[in-house]
């Protein structure tokens, strides 16, 4: 017999699942959250945070360069590839046990197994064969990443979760793709002293993001050390048995050989073995859960947040839809995520921080209405050590309204910035509102206060 006592059964322990199932509580709901792997889900265990560890990590080296411009002398430094695992492994598992208590502290019941829909209502354990029944159930079962094309040794290609696993690490690496995973970990691995090989099908990285940022950044990462592949896909991947290298054919006909390939070549929504269709629940495009703007599905009682519908797949906004879906359902709240402006943040190095429209994405809106302010400057730590490359930021602004549509930045620290960049965008700022502030000197974030004349012009005079 299936048990009935909830209020809300989760499906998923992720960003969203847990935001969800703890605001449900806090509204007064039995909830039950059922995770089938660790609580804290992809961002916590094998995504955002142990990522950026890896990232603060990979930037020591220049750190320790740079220094000597400024007077410091420092004797050889070496990187252990193992202890840097074990720390981040301590912390992420702090992490779990702070999700762990607070969802109990709310009074969630947490199961750990894997959950599949056996009906409309009801849900099996696989583990237990245990029987749910919930009248809310939420699916928040995250995404996976893209299995690789099907070519001869194509099992060598590891994801972004296996590499979180590698004991060792690898010293030529060959990484597929050239989105977010690929190019964080390109710059991760390369500044922790592999030799890189980004491998991609288009003739530039980061597709859909602005054309001045995807330029500057690919030249940045050639300068740094990183080689780029463009046009060309993996044809073929050997093992030699004998010392475990890989020899990797490409789609151009170029071959060598490395020592470990990662693939990024996006990730899937995760409902393959979810037995949806059992609840006649429709699934869209690659597999997303279907949902209205209240994240409801086509069956009623059945809704799903975050990566598992076509949400942009983002940890905040996961953690917003959840939050919103609970406090819909269980709190009176009518709310509705707006997410009209979305910052977001690469974190490779140099970074990217955006928010909003890139000037292509602006001017199909209005293509003869738009000014573009960039500026692109040496950050002032680099007058002392010496080392090369450039900071960019960039203004994409509506002229007969002056209201402020995208802003683009690269560089040291950008994320941090674009963040409260994306504050002034919320709040509908305009052109002439950053004109009026007053700078913090001196900054590169007073680039953007002190921005004058456009640097062109669509429909307008193009000033030089
Ligand atoms: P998830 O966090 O994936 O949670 C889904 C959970 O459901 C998982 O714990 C899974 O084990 C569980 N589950 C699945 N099926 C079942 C089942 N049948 N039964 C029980 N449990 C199940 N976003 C950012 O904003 N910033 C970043 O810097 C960033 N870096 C990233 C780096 C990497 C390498 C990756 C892969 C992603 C990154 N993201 C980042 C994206 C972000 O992690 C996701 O958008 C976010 O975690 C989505 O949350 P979610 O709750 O929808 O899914
Ligand atoms: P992305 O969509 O960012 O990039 C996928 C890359 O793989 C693109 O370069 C794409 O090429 C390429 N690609 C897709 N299919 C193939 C194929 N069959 N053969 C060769 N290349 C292929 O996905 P990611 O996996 O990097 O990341 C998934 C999502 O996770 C991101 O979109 C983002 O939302 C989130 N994320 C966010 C992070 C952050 O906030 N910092 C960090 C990591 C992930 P093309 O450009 O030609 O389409």
């Amino acid at each position: 017999m299936p048990e009935m006592k909830f209020d809300l059964l989760v499906i998923g322990g992720g960003s969203a699942g847990v935001r969800a199932a703890r605001i449900a509580a806090s509204h007064g709901a039995r909830v039950v959250l059922v995770e089938e792997h660790r609580l804290g889900g992809t961002c916590v265990i094998r995504g955002c945070v142990p990522k950026k560890l890896m990232v603060l990590a990979s930037r020591f080296r220049a750190e320790f360069e740079d220094a000597a411009g400024y007077g410091w002398k420092l004797d050889g430094h070496t990187f252990d590839w193992g202890r840097l695992k074990r720390a981040i492994d301590q912390e992420v598992h702090r992490l779990e046990k702070v999700y762990e208590s607070t969802l109990k502290q709310a009074g969630v019941e947490i199961i750990q197994d894997r959950a599949v829909f056996e009906g409309p209502r009801t849900v099996r354990l696989v583990g237990s064969g245990r029987q749910l029944q919930a009248q809310h159930i939420l699916v928040a079962t995250g995404a996976v990443p893209a299995e690789p094309d099907n070519y001869p040794g194509s099992q060598w290609v590891a994801n972004s979760n296996q590499l979180f696993e590698w004991d060792t690490q690898p010293r030529r690496v060959l990484v597929q793709g050239a989105g977010y995973i690929a190019l964080e970990f390109a710059c991760i691995l390369q500044r922790l002293g592999s030799e890189v090989t980004v491998v991609m099908r288009g003739a530039k990285i980061l597709r859909g993001f602005d054309e001045d940022v995807r330029s500057h950044l690919q030249s940045a990462l050639i300068e740094s050390g990183v080689r780029i592949v463009p046009e060309a896909r993996l044809a073929s991947i050997e093992r030699r048995e004998k010392e475990g290298a890989l020899s990797v054919r490409l789609s151009n006909g170029m071959q060598f050989e490395i020592d470990a390939v990662l693939g990024a070549t996006g990730r899937r929504p995760n409902t393959a073995f979810l037995g949806l269709g059992n609840a006649g629940v429709q699934l869209g495009e690659r597999g997303a859960v279907v949902v209205t703007a209240h994240s409801c599905t086509n069956v009623d009682g059945i809704y799903a947040v975050g990566d598992v519908s076509n949400a942009v797949a983002l940890t905040p906004i996961a953690i917003r839809e959840g939050h919103a879906f609970a406090d819909r359902v269980f709190g009176g709240k009518e709310a509705l995520s707006s997410f009209a402006c979305v910052p977001t943040a690469v974190f490779t190095t140099p970074e990217v921080g955006v928010v909003g429209l890139s000037e292509e994405a602006a001017l199909i809106s209005a293509p003869d209405e738009i000014d573009i302010y960039i500026s692109r400057f040496r950050p002032m730590k680099a007058t002392l050590s010496g080392r090369d490359g450039k900071m960019l930021m960039k203004l994409v602004v509506h002229r007969p309204t002056g209201r402020l549509l995208g802003a683009h930045m690269m560089g040291p620290e950008a994320a941090e910035m674009i963040q409260l960049v994306a504050v002034a965008m919320q709040a509908d700022a305009r052109k002439a509102d950053l004109d009026a502030t007053l700078a913090v000197h001196p900054t590169a974030a007073e680039e953007y206060v002190t921005m004058r004349e456009p640097t062109r012009r669509h429909g307008g005079l193009t000033q030089t």
